[in-house]
């Protein structure tokens, strides 16, 4: 519902494709000089994409993430997508430990653009790639992209974490780096009162795995005493281990209390 909007935003900033004005990534590529002067002038040119990252974290604080589980049309691209995918064909990526491996990229994309290698982040993007492979049939310059070497390892990045994996989420869950900022930021704030989070009562929990399996991102796993466990740096707040419950035990609202 949102792809059509998204590949119009571009063009009525005035760009063709998703690396200007309205990137909500590139403001994070610091130049190795000058890092203040540079981060400034980075989120002065990508002003659309940093007031949208802006709005993405103040949602999260209140209501968790709203945005990656109900509103991104890059993840609920791959999702809807993979939906279609014979399960036999899909692959299972969550043997990964998920937010070692969100941050270390997220390191390694901030450091990256420190030794001046930052835009090897831009070959991943699917931020980019989904617009694109979307708008293709119409836009000339899109076709011509996806066919460059940068183009192709998007598509395959997108093809192989999005389409192809179980839940249609492993992109968002180990190299997004709007995901990775938010992921912080649900964790944190679900630390606060006022907070809307997802949360289990491990006192009604059967441990029936049910939930575990619904998740796209991993997020659920037994502790010791076999009861569920949530990692808020990873729950998207999709809430689809509370429609899977058969006991009640997880529910949405205040994080506390
Ligand atoms: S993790 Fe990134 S791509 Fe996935 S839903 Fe969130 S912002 Fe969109
Ligand atoms: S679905 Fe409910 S009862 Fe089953 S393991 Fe998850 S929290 Fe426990
Ligand atoms: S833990 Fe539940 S709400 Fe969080 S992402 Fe997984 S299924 Fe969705």
């Amino acid at each position: 519902m949102f792809l059509p909007p998204l590949s119009v935003i571009p063009q009525m900033a005035g760009e063709v494709n998703m690396c200007g004005t309205v990137c909500p990534r590139m403001f994070f590529i610091i130049p190795a000089k000058d890092i203040w002067a540079g981060f400034l002038n980075n989120m002065q040119s990508a002003w659309f994409g940093v007031t949208l990252v802006g709005l993405i974290l103040l949602a999260t604080l209140f209501f968790g993430r709203l945005w990656c589980s109900h509103l991104c049309p890059i993840g609920g691209a791959t999702e809807v997508i993979s939906k279609g995918i014979p399960k036999k064909l899909k692959l299972n990526f969550s043997f990964i430990n998920s937010p070692a491996f969100r941050y270390g990229y997220f390191a390694v994309y901030i450091a990256g653009a420190l030794i001046g290698i930052g835009s090897i982040a831009c070959k991943f993007c699917s931020f980019r790639a989904i617009p694109f492979l979307f708008g293709f049939p119409f836009v000339p310059a899109y076709r011509t992209y996806l066919l460059t070497s940068m183009g192709l390892a998007g598509l395959l990045t997108i093809v192989v974490l999005g389409f192809m994996a179980r839940g249609g989420r492993a992109y968002c869950n180990l190299l997004c780096p709007v995901g990775a900022l938010d992921g912080i930021m649900n964790s944190i704030s679900s630390r606060l009162g006022f907070a809307r989070r997802i949360k289990t009562d491990s006192n009604k929990c059967n441990s029936c795995g049910r939930c575990i399996n619904a998740c796209m991102v991993w997020a659920l796993r037994f502790d010791n005493a076999k009861k569920i466990k949530r990692d808020q740096l990873s729950c998207m707040s999709c809430r689809e281990c509370e429609k899977v419950c058969p006991e009640g035990a997880i529910t949405y609202g205040k994080a506390k209390g």
